[in-house]
């Protein structure tokens, strides 16, 4: 019984949590049709287009360029159907420049051998860059920030607010006074530019992973995407190798409210 009572006490959460982020999700649907998806890409195109040349040169200066993996990385179609319905995002992905390659099943275990033959189609993303440990590049470039002088200081973000003609936020070591100020709070932006009278449209979406160890015989050398199992919340969507002994597995999403960083 008291196992029922939460579970039902936390889908009476997750549905006024749901009613609460309803406008949100109707626009985010609105967005998802394909003809926005063409227009959000074409908007965002550019800012995309420079990033893996500037991540490039900043691991080159912080000595991590070790980490960058330039193999590419491959999505798998259990069905023709799957496969089929991805035709069109193939043909802008040539327009704006972005190679990729249709394969079948053999031509996929041909770059990646230990995959198991359960699905039909693939494409290989040849120019996508992955990480082999992403927490050693943010150090690499934390400690490069600090060479050059960088100084790291902490406090509550929330604490911003204008001072004559500038900003002042609170920090452990006391107020900071600044003429310019860049939010970079992910999700929770809004907590500082909302009472500053800026609405960004965001909203939390909370993900759900898991790392496995792989047999040391049956080693991954880049990102796997197994396509059809996303729809599944029952499966393991995603096989992301970050390393070449751990497999990622990503599943779901759910809009299920902020968790506050502590
Ligand atoms: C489970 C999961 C898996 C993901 N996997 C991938 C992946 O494989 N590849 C990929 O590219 N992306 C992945 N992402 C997405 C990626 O993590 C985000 O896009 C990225 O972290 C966003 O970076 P950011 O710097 O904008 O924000 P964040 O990384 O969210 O950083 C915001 C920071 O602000 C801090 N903060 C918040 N409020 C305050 C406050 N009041 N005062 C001071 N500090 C505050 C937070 O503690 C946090 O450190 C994943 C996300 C999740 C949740």
């Amino acid at each position: 019984m008291p196992a029922a009572r939460s579970q039902a006490n936390g889908c009476v959460r997750a549905i006024s949590r749901t009613a609460g982020s309803a406008g949100w999700l109707l626009a985010f649907r609105a967005n998802s049709r394909p003809d926005r998806i063409v227009e959000n890409a074409r908007a965002n195109r550019p800012l995309f287009a420079r990033a893996i040349a500037e991540h490039e040169a900043l691991m080159l200066e912080s000595g991590a360029a070790r980490y960058l993996r330039r193999n590419g990385w491959i999505k798998l179609y259990r069905s023709e159907a799957a496969f089929e319905a991805l035709r069109p995002d193939l043909e802008l992905a040539r327009e704006f420049g972005v190679p990729n390659e249709p394969l079948d099943a053999a031509g996929a275990r041909k770059l990646e051998p230990s995959l198991n033959p359960v699905f039909k189609r693939a494409v290989f993303w040849p120019h996508v860059v992955s990480l082999s440990n992403p927490l050693a590049v943010t150090k690499a470039y934390a400690a490069r920030f600090a060479a050059l002088g960088g100084v790291t200081l902490k406090g509550d973000a929330r604490s911003l607010h204008r001072s004559g003609q500038g900003w002042r936020v609170d920090t452990e070591q006391g107020p900071l006074d600044t003429s310019e100020v860049v939010v970079a709070l992910g999700p929770w932006a809004p907590d500082v530019l909302e009472p500053l009278g800026l609405k960004l449209p965001m909203q939390f979406k909370r993900g759900y992973h898991r790392h496995f160890k792989t047999e040391t015989s049956a080693p991954l050398s880049r990102p796997v995407v197994d396509v059809a199992a996303v729809t599944s919340l029952r499966r393991w969507s995603r096989a992301f190798a970050h390393h070449r002994r751990r497999i990622r597995g990503a599943g779901c999403g759910s809009h299920a409210g902020a968790v506050r960083p502590s």
